[in-house]
């Protein structure tokens, strides 16, 4: 499936240098109106910052936290827009929360993780969307799945929502790190292949959960070509009603901006152009290679499943899979591969080779 999107550039996105990355930066959740302007007046003040996130209805995990102030956090910022000029970008959840946020002239929604997740969420609010001209922002779902995402942006595209971009959080951790969300890169990466024109920001305090992981994350989405970044600030992050770990004040952001290394996405110089072609070329022929061994290797499965077949002996044989395993690890580890990377590798290989053998072991007229 090659999906499409009619979709329109996100105008309100022009930054002011060519290679600068788009910034939304604000608090978590709108608090009180003091909070909020005095968050504000301090990041329009950092260069680069356009555009105020806050959280006016929160989707809270457990009952009996903050769950938001509510609508008179949309008045707070409009005054915040009158005096410092920050447009406003605020999280929507359901249809009501888009028709109050249009009727406080908020700049830009978006839509969160737990409701990308959820196809009749998304229907509903692509259904309150219909007929309004308003930048929308989808973050990924909670959990890994690509399709759930796309679903979402061609649901609220169906419904007539033209100016769209993304947002990459990461997904739930099933596997316990010292980040927050896990940010399975490559799940950002496959909507930047699939949909070119798409404006695909990062969020590095939800994939961080502390604030000291904040700048790698954001440093590590950089590096890989996304347009911008949403950063969580507040003016004083101790005493945040949620998320207060991963909030950054306005003055440690501006540190965080300035020490972010813009790289560009090409270079014109011929030196660098012809050493990254015979890279590729030599890449391109090592790839062929792998899936040749690849195949050959399949080959034998193959061989051996009807080996096995003729003299009934079981498919897993966890001594092989075990030596496998360890002599792979061993052999890759002295050439300087991740252990980890070694392990998943061969869990796939071996994975398709049982599967192979099954399919191969119970086809009809095999029968031993
Ligand atoms: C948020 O941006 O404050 C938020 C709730 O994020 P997410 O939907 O990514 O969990
Ligand atoms: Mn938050």
């Amino acid at each position: 499936m090659n999906p499409k999107l009619n979709t329109l550039p996100l105008a309100v996105f022009a930054t002011s240098g060519p290679l600068k990355p788009l910034v939304i930066a604000g608090p978590c959740s709108a608090e009180t109106r003091e909070q909020l302007l005095s968050t504000a007046r301090a990041l329009s003040e950092i260069d680069g910052i356009h555009i105020l996130r806050a959280g006016i209805w929160k989707p809270r995990t457990r009952p009996n936290s903050f769950e938001g102030v509510g609508e008179i956090g949309l008045k707070w910022l409009q005054e915040v827009k009158a005096e410092t000029g920050l447009l406003s970008a605020v999280e929507v959840a359901k249809p009501a929360h888009v028709e109050l946020c249009l009727k406080h002239g908020i700049d830009i929604l978006w839509i969160g993780a737990r409701s990308t997740a959820n196809p009749f969420t998304i229907q509903e609010l692509a259904l309150a969307l219909k007929g309004v001209d308003i930048p929308v922002l989808v973050k990924n779902p909670v959990n890994p799945d690509v399709e759930l995402w796309i679903g979402a942006l061609e649901r609220l595209n169906k419904s007539g929502v033209k100016r769209m971009g993304v947002i990459f959080r990461g997904v739930f951790p099933y596997e316990k790190t010292h980040l927050r969300n896990l940010p399975r890169w490559e799940m950002a990466i496959e909507i930047m292949r699939l949909f070119p024109d798409l404006t695909v920001l990062c969020d590095p305090s939800h994939i961080a959960g502390k604030k000291e992981y904040v700048f790698e994350i954001a440093q590590r989405a950089i590096d890989l070509n996304f347009h911008g970044l949403m950063i969580e600030s507040h003016i004083n992050p101790a005493t945040a009603l949620s998320d207060a770990a991963q909030q950054l004040t306005p003055l440690e952001l501006k540190g965080l901006l300035q020490n972010l290394k813009f790289r560009t996405a090409t270079s014109q110089n011929p030196e660098f152009v012809s050493s990254l072609e015979q890279c590729r070329e030599k890449i391109n022929s090592i790839d062929f290679q792998v899936l040749e061994l690849l195949g050959r290797r399949m080959g034998l499965v193959k061989e051996i499943a009807e080996y096995k077949r003729r003299n009934n002996v079981t498919i897993l044989q966890l001594r092989r899979w075990e030596d496998i395993i360890n002599t792979r690890l061993a052999f890759g580890h002295n050439r300087g591969l991740p252990d980890a990377f070694i392990k998943q590798l061969f869990e796939m290989i071996h994975k398709e080779a049982i599967q192979l053998q099954t399919e191969l072991m119970n086809k009809p007229g095999n029968g031993s």
